[in-house]
């Protein structure tokens, strides 16, 4: 038997529980595998056990293991680290979603090179919601100008925010953090179109799923409950 699919069958549990407690509709809460540092065997194991949707941080260990994994196409990479600009082109033609998007030429890039005939590239806004000073994330009092900016590019489709809250600070404080960010979320959704509201959170991880769910997180980003501790850092 492979624990990794018994890891996935355990915390698809606790995001259902976490869902239903929260009084959310099942199934409004998807699990992103993040795979940074495992092998591409882990991520065949993983799929075998149907998950389909992996988070990578790094993007040349990305894109060797999406080359390792072509033949299973139905894979959905998420990009959820941080970008270097001149970095941009392999990420947008590689992945179907960007969750760590966090200043306008970032996102001005992705939208020019994302390749034609692509579907548009999914975007979140990471936003530094608990204002650390060297963590990656835009302020969030820019948030809405520059959500309201991405949201007018063609090859994007702004589908929400993203946090990582600053992991020291007790549950109940962290648990604010992740309400500040659904907040953000709503106020920027009163000023764009309906048509172009934004669906999306991604926040919580394998120690603060339950409470990133209970506040409305739409994607939970897990790596270590899914995959064991990590050997190297990250
Ligand atoms: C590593 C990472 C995760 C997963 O963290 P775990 O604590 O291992 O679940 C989630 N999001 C981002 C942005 C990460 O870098």
């Amino acid at each position: 038997m492979s624990s990794i699919a018994d890891n996935i069958e355990s915390v698809t549990r606790r995001i259902q529980k976490a869902t239903i407690d929260a009084g959310r509709d099942a199934g409004s809460v998807k699990l992103l595998a993040v795979s940074k540092t495992r092998p591409a065997d882990d991520i065949s194991t993983a799929a075998l056990a149907g998950q389909l949707a992996f988070g990578e941080n790094y993007l040349q260990e990305a894109l060797d293991k999406i080359g390792q994994l072509t033949d299973i196409p139905e894979l959905e990479w998420h990009f959820i680290g941080p970008i270097q600009s001149n970095k941009t082109r392999a990420i947008a033609e590689h992945f179907s979603w960007v969750h760590s998007v966090d200043r306008l030429k970032v996102a001005q890039r992705l939208n020019d090179q994302r390749p034609d005939g692509q579907p548009p590239l999914n975007i979140c806004l990471q936003v530094n919601i608990d204002q650390e000073p060297s963590k990656s994330g835009c302020q969030p009092e820019e948030a809405i100008a520059l959500a309201l900016a991405i949201s007018e590019l063609p090859s994007l489709r702004l589908r929400g925010l993203m946090a990582i809250p600053d992991p020291q600070q007790p549950d109940e404080e962290r648990r604010q953090s992740f309400r500040r960010l659904a907040d953000l979320r709503h106020a920027i959704n009163l000023q764009l179109p309906p048509d172009l509201a934004l669906d999306t959170l991604s926040m919580g991880m394998s120690d603060d799923l339950e409470a990133a769910i209970a506040e409305g997180a739409t994607w939970v980003r897990v790596g270590t409950a899914l995959f064991g501790a990590r050997v190297k850092t990250g």
